[in-house]
């Protein structure tokens, strides 16, 4: 099958191009692994413009739903691989193969892993990857921050305003790695404790998490575990097209162009910022945009 543009990623960056898309009645073909991306494991949003309280799942919902009522089409299914060709780019899928004119690459980030038994069970029931999404639900509540770095720092600050008491656990004995000016933010924080030179084995509860177990055998009763050990960027398919990387994510300039001509991309595989849906939404749209501009000008030069 030939599409105009191919959209790989089905998250709020793949989904939000694909609306673009189809108001700008392009040939168009979202496939994604997995429906509405990282969201679709978030438990609530409060974030995004017009929902103070959506859980990920109906958010997800509702931006497939606008999709489909524009006549856009999802396949649900992971791209193998992506080759250039002339004129535009073959797509190797599960068991079939797309040509498309302009792609777009929104296949996000997964969280690195703890891999300790728990983790996936209390995953949205305690367990979150995601400090400025669900902070808020911590209000008065006992939590552990894992890792060392800036965004473990952060994080742990960010719910000392919520929470009356915050581990930050890490395997080193200091926090090397994070800024200074953080490290010293936290030191001075009363409501935050710093447990060095220990990792997480295991994370308990019954309905949600209840107990934090270590590997110096210490268990800590706590309501809540963020993980923040980094996350590590969907970027086979880039790497595959030889796209250039910032930071371990695809560069691309202010119209989501990256180094190849005709390829783009959006959202947390970016060297964006802020990892967040309304980003990664902005981001889709100005792919959908500038895709739609290149393959008008082409149409006119007779291309
Ligand atoms: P993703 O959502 O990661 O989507 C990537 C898509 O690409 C998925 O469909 C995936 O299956 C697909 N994909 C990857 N590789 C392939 C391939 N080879 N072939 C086909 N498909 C592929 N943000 C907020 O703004 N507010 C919040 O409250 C919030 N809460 C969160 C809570 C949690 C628990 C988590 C984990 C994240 C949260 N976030 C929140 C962050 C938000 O989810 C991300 O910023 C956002 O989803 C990024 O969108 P994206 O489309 O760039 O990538």
């Amino acid at each position: 099958m030939e599409y105009d543009l191919i959209i790989v990623g089905s998250g709020p960056a793949g989904l939000t191009a694909a609306i673009y898309a189809q108001r700008y009645l392009l040939n168009c073909l979202v496939i994604g692994e997995l429906q509405g991306g990282m969201i679709s494991e978030s438990h609530r949003i409060c974030n995004f413009p017009t929902q103070n309280n959506i859980t990920g799942f109906d958010l997800t919902q509702r931006i497939l739903a606008h999709v489909t009522e524009l006549g856009g089409k999802v396949n649900q299914e992971a791209v193998k691989e992506i080759k250039q060709k002339k004129g535009g780019f073959l797509l190797r899928g599960e068991d079939r193969e797309y040509f498309a004119r302009k792609i777009i690459l929104a296949t996000g980030t997964k969280k690195r892993k703890l891999n300790v038994p728990g983790e996936k069970e209390f995953l949205g029931r305690g367990l979150s990857y995601c400090a400025t999404c669900d902070a808020g639900f911590f209000k008065d509540k006992t939590v552990c921050v894992v890792g060392g770095s800036d965004a473990a720092l952060t994080a742990a600050l960010l719910l000392a305003e919520y929470a009356q008491k915050v581990y930050i656990i890490y395997r080193q004995d200091k926090f090397f790695r994070a800024e200074p000016a953080w490290v010293q933010q936290v030191e001075k924080n009363k409501k935050i404790k710093s447990i060095f030179n220990s990792s997480v084995v295991e994370i308990k509860g019954n309905q949600q998490v209840e107990k934090i177990r270590l590997d110096t055998n210490k268990e800590l009763a706590a309501d809540g575990i963020f993980i923040e050990i980094g996350s590590i960027p969907n970027d086979e398919l880039a790497k595959q097209l030889g796209a250039e990387m910032e930071n371990g994510h695809i560069k691309v300039n202010k119209k989501q162009e990256t180094n190849i001509k005709g390829l783009y991309a959006a959202g947390d595989v970016t060297n964006n910022p802020l990892k967040q849906v309304i980003t990664a939404c902005g981001e889709g749209a100005i792919a959908a945009y500038s895709a739609y501009e290149q393959l008008i000008k082409e149409k006119a030069a007779g291309d």
